[in-house]
């Protein structure tokens, strides 16, 4: 993004050839960049921020897990505790079947161990 308005007036600046305005409008021309560098950092927060609320929108509890509604069918499981704590939807592995006594799935960044069913 360009400031119009400071370009014109770094051009006067340079043609009155005031050494005082031309300093300063350079400190004014850093600053704008600090600035838009900060606005970009909060405008990319932003969007995280929202596709994790549209993910809270889309996902849904149901018998020990989250599941998410795609085009394609339902989408999970994915962890209870990851996904309420930190609104990450984190998809559980499956154990192998010497475990399924104890639990059929694993979430691999907690660790908690559940057994949910595809709900219907
Ligand atoms: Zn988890």
């Amino acid at each position: 993004m360009e400031i119009n308005v400071l370009k014109d007036l770094l051009k006067i600046a340079k043609a009155i050839n005031n050494f005082e305005l031309n300093q300063k409008l350079m400190e004014l021309q850093q600053e704008l960049m600090q600035l838009q560098d900060e606005n970009r950092t909060l405008k990319d927060r932003v969007r995280e921020l929202q596709d994790k609320c549209n993910k809270s929108e889309e996902a849904r509890w149901a018998d020990d897990a989250y599941w998410v509604q795609k085009a394609e069918g339902l989408d999970g499981p994915f962890c209870t505790g990851c996904f309420d704590t930190n609104k990450q939807l984190v998809r559980l592995t499956q154990m192998g079947e010497v475990f399924h006594d104890i639990a059929t799935h694993r979430c691999p960044s907690c660790h908690q161990h559940c057994s949910p069913k595809k709900p219907e």
